[in-house]
């Protein structure tokens, strides 16, 4: 029988999930669909206790629903920590994964960054910068959470060993960091970006996990800048080949992953 996985969230037309996820069931050898559906905040238990009754193998939980499925799964304690699930695996009940956080780490590794010890500016305190700064501050990285709304920086920071901030001293954080991490949504679909690249210099890392365009503004201006530059199409990846070997038990294909995602947009 057809094993089937979704990625639920509102607004979903977007999602570069199902090219990801049915080039790695191809790949695997699995019989598998990957489908995306659009669903509102007032079906999201109705989604997944569907999803759950149909047999599915599991899901993807996006914006806006990955704090909400806290309560209609069982969380491990990373989720549970981080406040925000993004898989969902239905085996004997339906147990909920952060896998953001390990995409974030694996991009670092595969660029041979490293964090311990380092100051890392977060931009952004919604979700993914949630589960970015968590697993930093795990990493042993002297962590600073930078946001528009300087509350919710604050607030994430009250539950992790991080230090929140507002955006009005934006220009001289960036020139103290070592490695910057955009975790916004500027830059998304725009031509836009938080950080001007007079701010920027040689030595620095600048990781925007913004994928779409995967060079954005901030990486353009960090290149020139001669910072070494890593884009959100290899998060998107990682976390995505996290959620695939949790849902099937089989180690990803994340080059095939890859190079769908670059292909579809446009960069292979
Ligand atoms: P979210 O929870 O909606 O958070 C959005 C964040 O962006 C908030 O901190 C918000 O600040 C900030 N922001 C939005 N517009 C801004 C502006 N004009 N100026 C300054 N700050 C602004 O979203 P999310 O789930 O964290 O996702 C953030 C981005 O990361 C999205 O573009 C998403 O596609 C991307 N993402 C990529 C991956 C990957 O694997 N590559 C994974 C997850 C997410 P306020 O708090 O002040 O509103």
């Amino acid at each position: 029988m057809k094993q089937v996985v979704a990625v639920i969230g509102h607004p979903i037309g977007h999602t570069m999930s199902p090219v990801m996820h049915n080039a790695a069931f191809e790949a695997a050898g699995i019989d598998g669909a990957y489908l995306a559906f659009d669903v509102l905040a007032g079906e999201l238990e109705k989604a997944i206790k569907g999803a759950q009754a149909l047999g599915f193998l599991g899901l993807n939980i996006t914006i806006p629903h990955k704090i909400a499925a806290l309560e209609y799964c069982e969380p491990d304690t990373l989720a549970t920590d981080i406040g925000a699930v993004n898989t969902i695996v239905f085996r004997e009940g339906a147990h909920g994964y952060n896998t953001d956080a390990l995409g974030a780490l694996q991009s670092l590794k595969r660029a041979k960054v490293r964090v311990e010890n380092r100051k890392v500016l977060v931009l952004g305190a919604g979700g993914a910068a949630r589960a970015i700064a968590h697993a930093l501050v795990h990493e042993g990285a002297s962590v600073v959470v930078a946001n528009r709304t300087r509350e919710r920086a604050e607030e994430l920071c009250e539950h992790i060993r991080a230090e929140g901030a507002g955006l009005e001293g934006i220009a001289s954080l960036v020139q103290d960091c070592d490695v910057l991490i955009n975790a916004t949504s500027v830059g998304m679909g725009k031509s836009e970006s938080l950080v001007r690249g007079e701010w920027l210099h040689e030595g620095q890392v600048v990781f925007d996990i913004v994928y779409s365009p995967p060079r954005t503004q901030l990486l353009k201006v960090a290149e020139d800048a001669g910072a070494k530059t890593i884009d959100g199409v290899a998060m998107l990846v990682h976390q995505g080949a996290e959620a695939f070997r949790l849902w099937t038990g089989v180690e990803a294909p994340v080059d095939v992953m890859e190079e769908a995602v670059r292909r579809t947009l446009g960069q292979s």
